[in-house]
């Protein structure tokens, strides 16, 4: 009995263990393995010698096993090298949070949160789900899409130094049409989303504590920044766009 549940307990720890670390390598390095064995094969165990069809198959799918942690990896770096920009040259590397990181996150509800501490982003699973929608189709933005655009640039002001969020959230709502271009979004629809995100995002914030009646253009908040969102939302205006 006490046997079963030892082996239970090194079950259950290697499986949270695959899981933190990405299952996806761990079925790579199997699958390298096969391939290895398999150059190695010199047909002395009757198993025929080296066969390449089978060979090009298991390289084929420890690639594929590969890829999902790899565009991971370069959408981190992406968001990172951003967000990093937007907090002033602060380092903010960013984090997609796997399943068993949201189970220890200390702050599961919120969609990201940066560590004060070191400047780590995280962004929940969901978030990170979000943002790349957003970057597939940003003329297409809902909601979710905007706000995870916004999170990245709230969560780079907190790196950059701003704890109290009402203030964090207006430098956000500042930079958001910065923060898209620096993403890559084409400019007219980065005009577009930032400008979306203070007139139906913003609004939906009225009574939290990422709420200020003086985050509006000329008020006390107002930054005054030269491609500020506001900036670019009177441009359109007084264009007729
Ligand atoms: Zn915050």
């Amino acid at each position: 009995m006490a046997v079963l549940k030892l082996r239970q307990g090194i079950a259950a720890a290697a499986l949270l263990v695959l899981l933190y670390w990405d299952i996806w390598f761990v079925a790579a390095a199997f699958f390298l393995w096969l391939a290895v064995r398999e150059l190695r094969s010199d047909g002395s165990h009757g198993d025929g010698g080296f066969y390449l069809p089978y060979f090009l198959g298991v390289i084929a799918l420890a690639g594929a096993c590969l890829w999902p942690p790899l565009s991971n990896w370069r959408f981190e770096s992406k968001m990172a090298s951003v967000a990093t920009r937007l907090a002033d040259g602060r380092r903010a590397p960013v984090h997609c949070n796997t399943a068993v990181d949201m189970i220890f996150s200390p702050v599961q509800l919120n969609p990201g949160y940066t560590h004060f501490e070191t400047g780590e982003i995280s962004f929940q699973k969901h978030a990170c789900s979000d943002m790349r929608r957003y970057l597939r189709a940003p003329q297409e933005a809902d909601l979710g899409a905007l706000n995870a655009l916004n999170l990245i640039t709230h969560e780079a002001m907190h790196v950059r130094g701003e704890r109290r969020e009402s203030v964090t959230e207006c430098q956000a709502v500042q930079r958001n049409f910065r923060a898209a271009v620096l993403l890559g979004v084409p400019e007219p629809i980065a005009r577009r989303n930032a400008a979306d995100i203070y007139l139906k995002l913003y609004p939906l914030r009225s009574g939290s504590e990422y709420f200020s009646v003086d985050c509006a253009p000329g008020k006390a908040l107002d930054e005054h920044l030269s491609d500020s969102t506001w900036v670019v939302m009177a441009e359109d205006q007084a264009a007729g766009r």
